[in-house]
């Protein structure tokens, strides 16, 4: 199995792929377990005030460039790469689980969000095993009823909605019990597929400006999206600082 080039952004990994989805499904058919991140701005930054969040990035087997400042980050560097969404990833990987007969297991999320997430998947892919359904507000009995049926289960595909960073420690805390599966920490993918938010149209997508949609949805988000201008600040520093910017790149006269 190839291993992927990794490359650091302020310090932290990110893989470099032409093909994330068939690199992660090679995997998943050899039975290889695979801690996959979907990074972002926030998680850098997150990264970088949080030790233990460094090391489980350090150790993942997979962080894919999720969010455009990654992705523009990387091309300064020289570096094209396309993104990908943990949301993506995981409806991609639910599609292959239907066809190929590997079952899966959702976890986090409120109850009601999860349960109809779940659902509207069901619902389009007819053929999907869901092993199991747990929400992401349990308490510690309710955890170790989950721990018990991912050991019993076995599911292939383990999707994991916690949000940033509880979701990453939480696959590295529990990955021995199923250590031939796939690990997706998914954000706010079960909300997206639930139909209680929206994704950003695909203009805004490809214009870079996800982040921009979102923040109209959950104004609250501000203080974490700070992140965001701070990041592309360090990043075009860390650029400079390296000495191979060009002046024309960075429009220096
Ligand atoms: N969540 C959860 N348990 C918690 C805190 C959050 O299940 O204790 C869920 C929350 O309901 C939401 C998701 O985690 O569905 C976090 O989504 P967010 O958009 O914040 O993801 P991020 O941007 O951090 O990846």
């Amino acid at each position: 199995m190839r291993n992927l080039r990794k490359f650091q952004i302020l310090g932290q990994p990110v893989h470099l792929s032409p093909d994330y989805l068939q690199w992660t499904i090679d995997r998943l058919e050899r039975g290889i377990g695979t801690r996959v991140v979907t990074m972002n701005a926030e998680i850098v930054m997150e990264a970088n005030r949080q030790p233990q969040l460094a090391e489980i990035l350090e150790g993942a087997d997979l962080v894919t460039p999720d969010g455009a400042g990654l992705v523009l980050a990387l091309k300064l560097h020289g570096i094209e790469q396309t993104r990908c969404a943990g949301i993506e990833l995981g409806e991609a990987l639910l599609e292959i689980a239907a066809t190929a007969n590997y079952p899966v297991f959702f976890y986090g999320g409120k109850p009601a969000i999860v349960t109809k997430a779940a659902e509207k998947m069901q619902a389009r892919l007819p053929n999907l095993d869901i092993v199991g359904i747990f929400n992401g507000y349990i308490d510690s009995e309710e955890q170790m009823v989950l721990k018990l049926q991912l050991s019993i289960a076995k599911p292939k595909i383990i999707l994991v909605a916690l949000g940033v960073p509880r979701q990453e420690i939480w696959i590295q805390e529990n990955f021995h019990l199923c250590p031939e599966a796939i690990w997706v920490g998914v954000g706010g993918s079960f909300d997206v597929w639930s139909g209680v938010k929206q994704r950003a149209p695909k203009l805004f997508r490809k214009l870079n400006l996800e982040w921009l949609y979102r923040f109209g949805q959950e104004p609250s988000r501000w203080r974490r999206m700070l992140a965001l201008p701070q990041f592309a600040f360090l990043a075009l520093g860390e650029r400079i600082r390296q000495g191979k910017l060009t002046a024309h790149q960075t429009n220096v006269s």
